[in-house]
């Protein structure tokens, strides 16, 4: 297998290795290394690169179901596109409707609302207990767009990922591993230019 690397000398003490999106593989590394520290280092990780080049392809082959000139995707189901369609406005009532009903279940209350744009987060909470939720998850499952919202209020709760956090989310949402390494493969929707 042809590794594409890059190295980075920086005033590090250890050797730290990614593999971007594009599969390029960035080892940072301390000044004074030598080529074959480096080397060895690399060849050390072969399993785990490949590993996760496997995975970016099989990432990459997901997001290539879409098409987002032909069709407009809400909460998992596929439609035309509509002329006009905006998936920020629908998102302003849809994800709205669907918080309001949340909060009720779970009995988790926010005090305002809004629709973000961001190539980041799919949400966030504020501890002036404001709900944000990007628009883009209007475009996933709505079992997802579930998972985005429970997880969001529980920071109502708790302001951190803590086990105790993670014990919250547990209580509405017992399968929230799954979810997030579901929601995992739709992180292509976050960096993807604005949507129509
Ligand atoms: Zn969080």
């Amino acid at each position: 297998m042809k590794l594409n690397v890059t190295i980075i000398r920086s005033k590090r003490k250890s050797i730290s290795l990614r593999v971007n999106d594009s599969n390029r593989i960035e080892v940072r590394v301390p000044i004074k290394i030598s080529k074959e520290e480096i080397e060895q280092f690399v060849r050390s990780k072969t399993s785990w690169i490949k590993k996760q080049i496997e995975e970016n392809e099989r990432k990459q082959l997901f997001s290539k179901q879409f098409d987002f000139e032909r069709h407009n995707y809400i909460l998992g189901k596929t439609f035309e596109k509509e002329p006009n369609f905006s998936y920020k406005n629908r998102a302003e009532q849809v994800l709205h409707q669907l918080a309001q009903i949340i909060s009720k279940e779970i009995n988790i209350e926010y005090k305002s609302y809004r629709v973000i744009t961001s190539k980041r987060l799919w949400g966030s909470f504020s501890s002036q207990k404001e709900l944000s939720l990007n628009y883009k998850c209007i475009i996933l499952p709505e079992n997802l767009t579930r998972y985005i919202i429970i997880h969001e209020l529980c920071h109502s709760k708790e302001m951190n990922h803590s086990p105790k956090f993670w014990n919250l989310v547990k209580k509405f949402c017992p399968n929230y591993k799954i979810l997030k390494k579901q929601l995992n493969d739709y992180s292509f929707l976050l960096k993807q230019k604005d949507l129509k």
